[in-house]
């Protein structure tokens, strides 16, 4: 019989740690007041801590918390996330962060990237976030894969869930050689084909609304819940790190976005200990 705990990977603990940066956002603020939300939803006693692939991530230190970046309000922000994610993964150990809004994603990268070659970036987002730059800033929350990919931090980008293509985000695309799989088009879990180190980068709206409503940018018609824990489960392995952006409390009136933001959480630590 199949033991019900599977064997853990013989990687670096996770690293959790909080990025309360909002100020990239294009159109409301309040993804800075997110990490503390999802920590909190996820110790919580309304479920246990065993994930649905049956790792027990109550297991004493089988992940750590490095708290929240401090005063990210600052000019030198984007460096300290550098800085950060850097001593994380100099360490041998895989950071998960919690955002944040998009932003974060171009200087975790930037520390990722120069670190673990040929990284396969899996992208979830009801947005291919590649503007050249948006409303003047090139560290808007709705460029960072456009920075990631011309510093050529990363071999390969898969977007999954984008439901707003527009002309010049298309272009962006193919200039950077950009695989969208956009929400009319999703190929089953099992068919993505992946291989080498993965990164996960989880903006909240990737969801339907209806499941996650807590987020800055409402686009209906995104992914059940359930069929982002499918991609999640069906990931190869190693999964060197990961984020997860844009809850925004502010629009999070019953608090469910915050659980379901743990649950992906959830979700993600334990395949990153598995695989
Ligand atoms: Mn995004
Ligand atoms: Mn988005």
């Amino acid at each position: 019989m199949k033991p019900f705990t599977p064997k853990l990977a013989p990687w670096g603990p996770p690293v959790l740690l909080g990025i309360p940066l909002d100020h990239n956002s294009s159109f409301l603020r309040g993804p800075a007041q997110a990490p503390p939300l999802i920590r909190q939803a996820f110790h919580s006693d309304h479920w246990n801590k065993t994930t649905e692939t049956h790792v027990d991530l109550g297991v004493p230190a089988i992940f750590e918390d490095a708290g929240d970046l401090p005063a990210m309000e600052t000019p030198d922000a984007f460096t300290r996330i550098e800085d950060a994610i850097a001593k994380i993964v100099d360490a041998g150990k895989r950071p998960l962060s919690l955002g944040g809004d998009h932003s974060i994603t171009a200087p975790i990268l930037r520390a990722i990237g120069k670190r673990i070659p040929a990284i396969t970036l899996v992208h979830f987002d009801a947005h291919p976030d590649l503007y050249a730059d948006y409303e003047g800033n090139p560290h808007s929350h709705a460029s960072p894969f456009a920075r990631i990919m011309e510093e050529q931090l990363v071999h390969r980008l898969i977007q999954i869930g984008v439901r707003t293509l527009n002309a010049h985000q298309h272009e962006q695309a193919e200039k950077y050689g950009v695989k969208i799989f956009e929400i009319k088009d999703l190929p089953d879990p099992t068919h993505l084909n992946l291989a080498g180190p993965i990164y996960v980068s989880f903006d909240m709206d990737a969801l339907d609304p209806a499941f996650a409503p807590g987020v800055s940018h409402w686009e209906p018609g995104g992914m059940t819940t359930r069929e982002a824990i499918s991609y999640i489960h069906d990931l190869p392995g190693p999964i060197v790190g990961a984020d997860i952006v844009e809850f925004n409390p502010v629009h999070d009136s019953t608090g469910l976005t915050a659980t379901v933001a743990a649950k992906i959480l959830k979700e993600l630590l334990g395949k990153m200990l598995a695989t």
